[in-house]
């Protein structure tokens, strides 16, 4: 049996955490502070809540510019589609106007099991690519695998790895900012807004 490089998950796992640390090490200062800030940003932003939405999107984006060379994501790699998608209905609605999808009318957060998707694809997954890139959720742009394969990205070996991931709290809490509705912000997965692929 070969228990060396993409065998190992210790060593898989090891260098997995390594390639995280050096995304965190190549982030300039610039760029964290303003994920630290930018919820209190968009708070005092007068500009529309779409607005808002798009400028966390470019944040996170930019932040993403610095993880290259240190994932496995690759366009064609689509094994991040086939899991639960948590979106808000701020999110939903600016997928609905941008695709004419008609989004459900969600008034309150729908929460499912961790696994509740695992291996079945997002609607919006065509031929292995996501068709809505440009408008993809925030749930989307923060995910990355820093293994070197997407063999651990998915089934059946997705369970026997905690995979070393990064939250960015700053983008989190300005997105349930600009989600806010009267009683509170709606997180639904993406499933629950656009229904399953058909
Ligand atoms: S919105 Fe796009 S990137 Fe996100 S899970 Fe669906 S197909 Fe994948």
């Amino acid at each position: 049996m070969n228990m060396g490089g993409d065998d190992n998950i210790a060593v898989c796992c090891e260098q997995a955490q390594g390639r995280r640390a050096a995304f965190l090490r190549a982030l300039p200062k610039a760029l964290l502070d303003r994920e630290d800030s930018i919820a209190a940003s968009v708070a005092t932003e007068n500009a529309s809540a779409r607005s808002k939405l798009r400028r966390i999107y470019k944040l996170m984006d930019e932040m993403a510019v610095h993880r290259e060379g240190k994932v496995a994501c690759k366009q064609g790699c689509a094994a991040c589609c086939r899991m639960n998608v948590t979106v808000s209905a701020l999110e939903a609605e600016a997928i609905a106007a941008a695709t004419g999808r008609v989004a459900a009318r969600i008034t309150e957060s729908v929460s499912h099991p961790e696994d509740e998707y695992l291996g079945r694809p997002c609607p919006f997954l065509a031929a292995h690519e996501c068709s809505i890139y440009v408008d993809r959720p925030l749930a989307c742009r923060k995910h990355a695998s820093y293994f070197t394969s997407e063999k651990w990205c998915s089934l059946p070996h997705v369970n026997t790895v905690q995979a070393p991931l990064v939250r960015f709290g700053g983008l989190d809490d300005a997105l349930a900012l600009v989600s806010m509705r009267k009683n509170g912000a709606v997180f639904a997965d993406i499933r629950d807004f656009f229904g399953m692929p058909e």
